[in-house]
């Protein structure tokens, strides 16, 4: 069905992610991880869910919630949440994603960084507290250059 794409080599091949999961490989699964795969990696469900339409135009906003939402559990994506409505969901392939997020209040932008601080603090508060840190978000959000800018036209 899909031909390996030359180019990138580094993108990772979803049915080896979805076995590695011990997870069935449906048509469903690969394509929703395709889109999350191949977009900037913080598509919101609606998002995802119109994507996968152009695809395969009988899927339903429930498949999508439901194969998202076991995509997740099974730690094959990583849901962001910016604020109430808009939960983004990126690739978790390594099984640990070592970035945090800006996210813009006003268009929605979200912007990576790794910062080798946040280690830092996580790694202080394991041995301030003796506690065996599993995960830390760091979510910033605020406005972007470009908004900032249409704010002082
Ligand atoms: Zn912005
Ligand atoms: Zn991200």
């Amino acid at each position: 069905m899909n031909p390996p794409q030359n180019g990138n080599a580094e993108e990772p091949n979803v049915s080896r992610l979805l076995r590695r999961a011990e997870l069935r490989v449906t048509p469903q699964r690969v394509l929703l991880l395709e889109i999350i795969r191949d977009s900037d990696g913080h598509l919101d469900a609606d998002e995802i869910y119109r994507q996968a339409r152009d695809h395969h135009p009988r899927i339903s906003l429930s498949t999508v919630y439901r194969t998202l939402s076991l995509l997740k559990e099974m730690g094959l994506v990583r849901e962001l949440d910016f604020d109430e409505d808009h939960r983004h969901y990126e690739l978790c392939d390594s099984g640990e994603c070592k970035h945090y997020h800006l996210y813009c209040l006003e268009c929605g932008a979200v912007i990576e960084f790794e910062s080798p601080l946040v280690n830092e603090l996580t790694e202080q508060l394991a041995r301030e507290y003796d506690f065996e840190i599993a995960d830390c978000r760091v979510a910033v959000s605020g406005l972007c250059p470009r908004c900032r800018e249409e704010h002082h036209d």
